[in-house]
């Protein structure tokens, strides 16, 4: 139902303040007044006209007022209304008076009770303000309002009560949404899982929900309905924390999102989160009150650090891992610019644990590396870091070092440690570490230049002999550099022609003839000349060239031997370095050697393949594959270097190795009665015995080639035959050497 608007002529009680003046009262013809008595009319029918006129406006503004207005007596009878209250009632003023609410159609029980708040308004005397509801005439709706209710003594000593009624239907049907709204969004919450809660700012009440309680353990008769009901779930350490956010949601734009531990009544830690908003605020933007629901996301939380455990850490030690390590790092270095303190990096890498690895297992390496995390963490303080960057690779950082000399007696710690022996199941293992100090600020600027700097000392420490440590310097970086430059050239060198063969004659003891040659790569550097293999072949194997490399020397040492067979011998061989990582290669196309061996006419027999013991070492099946392929090609295997390293006699007979080649360091020490030379001697003989035949590498001395024939050796080779030649002059070189005095 709107409100009344329009004047309804029908309900007036009054004529209108414009409508015709009262006549004057009529007083007998010809009767002169006297003079005192005619003021008084006068004056009687001024204040009549003036009492008239200020009906007619109190009229009016009932009338007009937008509210119902009416004044009932002790009974609750109407005595007086406006036209929107007959209106709402769907009748006229005059129609009303004398009347009460049961007389136009309000129900019985709700007239009832007008009733009886009338009578109780006028014993207490008070006025009060009331919330009510009543129903519309006209339309039959229900209304509700908020009515003033006025009690006073009317004329005859009784008492009266003046009701002015404002419709606040709309403001009570947004308000009964509103609630509504709030129920479903709750129920929405907890049926969620979260509690939810609601904040009376002002007065300190705190409304819970079920679900609330249920969450930290307490029954809802345990609860005050106070703030202290969510404090006391606060632990002391979380409470200041707290405290700081939630001033500052109040202060700021009332959006409240936190994370926190809290307790349940059991003492349970529960992590939560706290999400809420300012819903009122007073006229000055004060926050009233906030409503806000709780999610208990404890669970989530374990996930979450499970999760950063395993991204940050290294499953097998424990300790963190590269990830970690650049934050830590970071950390500190921050650390540093602030306190002026420096911080130390050392790099460890631990010597022979391949080889722990192959022989033992991976399982007994393991053990081995959580062994060494453990002696790691024994040489550092508590908040330093050692992480594990992988493999049998460690970095120790020392933070805010007072006292420069800690660090070379932690590195020297650090060895000790390592040096000492590992019980691996039955066996007692030795390994030792070779370990790399950056400083910063001193070394380097940055995090990337810092590491790099550890990894270059670190191997200097390995080239330098393995079981100690080295610092940074400038020139090792200038080195690195230098290796840097030296692989940007090597990645150019193939492509234009810049590698060529050298060859050196390998003479047979017993003939004095040449049938053999080693093919040994050289580099024409265009600004440095000749590189050494020892220099490059490092950094081709590191870059992967090395197989791009090792196959354009096969290439080019058979087509020299193709002409060799022509010109020299028709038996010609030459043996062609190959480097392990090429037979580790499984792309490695040896079918494609062995075409190019036919297109030029050769057979296997044209080629001896020169390998590393270490190569042996590490026979995967890849190797025995490759290797077993050339055997049935014809093609030979020399074992290179014999000697330096750890060759077990088993694999030369398992891979059916044709040569042994002595290494140059025996032959050098050659003298009659020296141990090197019973080496020979032994060696010779122990080849023989498997069926093979022994090079001797680096003759430079008539006396080292007979000692060596004399124990028996096969062959020869070194700078005192020739030093390794150009293709071009091999040919000119092959005869004479027949013709040494030593074989004859
Ligand atoms: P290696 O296979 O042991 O080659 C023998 C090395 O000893 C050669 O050094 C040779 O010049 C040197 N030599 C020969 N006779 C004497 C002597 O009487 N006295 C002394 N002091 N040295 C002698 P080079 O040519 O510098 O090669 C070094 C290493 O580089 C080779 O050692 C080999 O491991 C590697 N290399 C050379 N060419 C190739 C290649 O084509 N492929 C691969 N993978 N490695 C190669
Ligand atoms: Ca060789
Ligand atoms: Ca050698």
């Amino acid at each position: 139902m709107s409100q009344p608007t329009s004047a309804d002529p029908r309900s007036e009680p009054l004529p209108p303040a414009d409508g015709p003046a009262l006549p004057m009262p009529s007083w007998p013809q010809g009767v002169d007044l006297p003079e005192d008595l005619t003021q008084i009319v006068e004056r009687w029918q001024r204040a009549e006209r003036d009492l008239q006129a200020q009906t007619l406006l109190l009229r009016t503004v009932l009338d007009e007022s937008p509210d119902l207005i009416l004044l009932k007596d002790h009974e609750g009878n109407f005595l007086l209304c406006n036209r929107p209250m007959a209106q709402f009632y769907g009748t006229t003023p005059e129609a009303m008076v004398g009347k009460h609410d049961g007389d136009f159609g309000c129900p019985t029980e709700m007239a009832e009770a007008f009733r009886r708040n009338v009578q109780e308004i006028m014993r207490h005397g008070r006025t009060e303000v009331v919330l009510e509801e009543s129903r519309d005439a006209g339309s039959g709706e229900s209304r509700w309002f908020r009515s003033i209710k006025k009690p006073f003594a009317g004329p005859d000593g009784r008492m009266r009560i003046l009701v002015i009624a404002h419709d606040i239907t709309d403001v009570q049907r947004a308000q009964l949404r509103l609630e509504a709204s709030e129920r479903r969004l709750q129920y929405a919450l907890e049926a969620r899982g979260d509690g939810v809660w609601d904040w009376d700012i002002a007065s300190g009440r705190l409304t819970l929900s079920h679900r609330w309680c249920q969450m930290f353990g307490y029954a809802p008769d345990e609860l005050t309905g106070t703030l202290g009901d969510f404090l006391r779930c606060l632990d002391e350490q979380t409470r200041p924390e707290v405290d700081a956010a939630l001033a500052a949601c109040l202060e700021g734009d009332g959006r409240w999102e936190h994370e926190h531990a809290m307790c349940s009544k059991d003492g349970r830690q529960l992590w939560v989160l706290d999400r809420g908003q300012v819903v009122e605020r007073d006229g000055q933007g004060r926050p009233l009150r906030m409503v806000g629901a709780i999610s208990d996301i404890s669970e989530q939380k374990r996930t979450r650090e499970l999760i950063w455990q395993q991204a940050n850490h290294d499953s097998l030690t424990g300790l963190p891992n590269r990830n970690r390590l650049y934050d830590r790092l970071h950390e500190e270095m921050v650390a540093t610019d602030r306190s002026g303190l420096p911080l130390a990096m050392l790099m460890l890498d631990i010597d022979g644990f391949k080889e722990v690895n192959d022989s033992l297992g991976h399982a007994w390496g393991d053990a081995l590396l959580q062994e060494a995390a453990g002696r790691l963490r024994g040489c550092v303080r508590e908040g330093d870091t050692v992480a594990r960057l992988g493999g049998d690779e460690f970095v120790l950082l020392l933070g805010a070092v007072t006292d420069a000399r800690a660090v070379p007696r932690i590195a020297q710690d650090v060895l000790t440690a390592i040096k000492r022996p590992f019980q691996l199941g039955d066996d007692q293992v030795y390994v030792t570490a070779s370990v790399g100090i950056t400083q910063y600020p001193q070394d380097a600027a940055d995090l990337d230049s810092l590491l790099r700097g550890a990894d270059q000392a670190m191997y200097a420490a390995k080239r330098q002999g393995r079981n100690r440590f080295d610092h940074f310097t400038p020139a090792l970086e200038r080195q690195a550099q230098e290796r840097a430059r030296t692989l940007a050239d090597l990645r150019q060198a193939l492509k234009v022609g810049q590698f060529e063969l050298h060859f050196q004659p390998i003479v047979d003891l017993r003939s004095g003839e040449v049938r053999k040659a080693e093919a040994l790569l050289r580099w024409r550097h265009p600004t440095r000349g000749m590189v050494s293999p020892a220099e490059f072949i490092p950094l081709a194997e590191s870059s992967g060239l090395i197989h791009a490399l090792g196959d354009w020397v096969f290439r080019e040492a058979t087509r020299l031997v193709a002409g060799w067979r022509q010109t020299v011998h028709a038996q010609f061989q030459v043996a062609v370095n190959v480097s392990p990582l090429q037979f580790q290669n499984p792309d490695l196309d040896l079918e494609a050697w062995l075409a190019h061996l036919r297109q030029l006419g050769l057979d296997g027999s044209a080629v001896v393949v020169e390998i590393t013991e270490g190569l042996l070492m590490e026979a995967g099946p890849e190797v025995t594959r490759h290797l077993l392929h050339l055997r049935d090609a014809g093609v030979q295997v020399a074992l290179d270097d014999f000697g330096t390293g750890y060759s077990s006699l088993s694999y030369l007979n398992k891979l059916d190795i044709d040569y042994i080649k002595i290494d140059r360091s025996f032959v050098c020490n050659l003298q009659a009665d020296s141990p090197e030379l019973a080496l020979c001697e032994g060696i010779t003989v122990m080849a023989h015995k498997l069926g093979l035949r022994v090079v001797a590498e680096g003759v430079e001395t008539e006396e080292q080639l007979r000692l060596l024939k004399s124990a028996g050796c096969d062959h020869a080779q070194g700078y005192l035959i020739s030093r390794p030649v150009p293709a071009e002059a091999f040919d000119r070189l092959a005869a004479p050497v027949a013709e040494l005095s030593v074989i004859a």
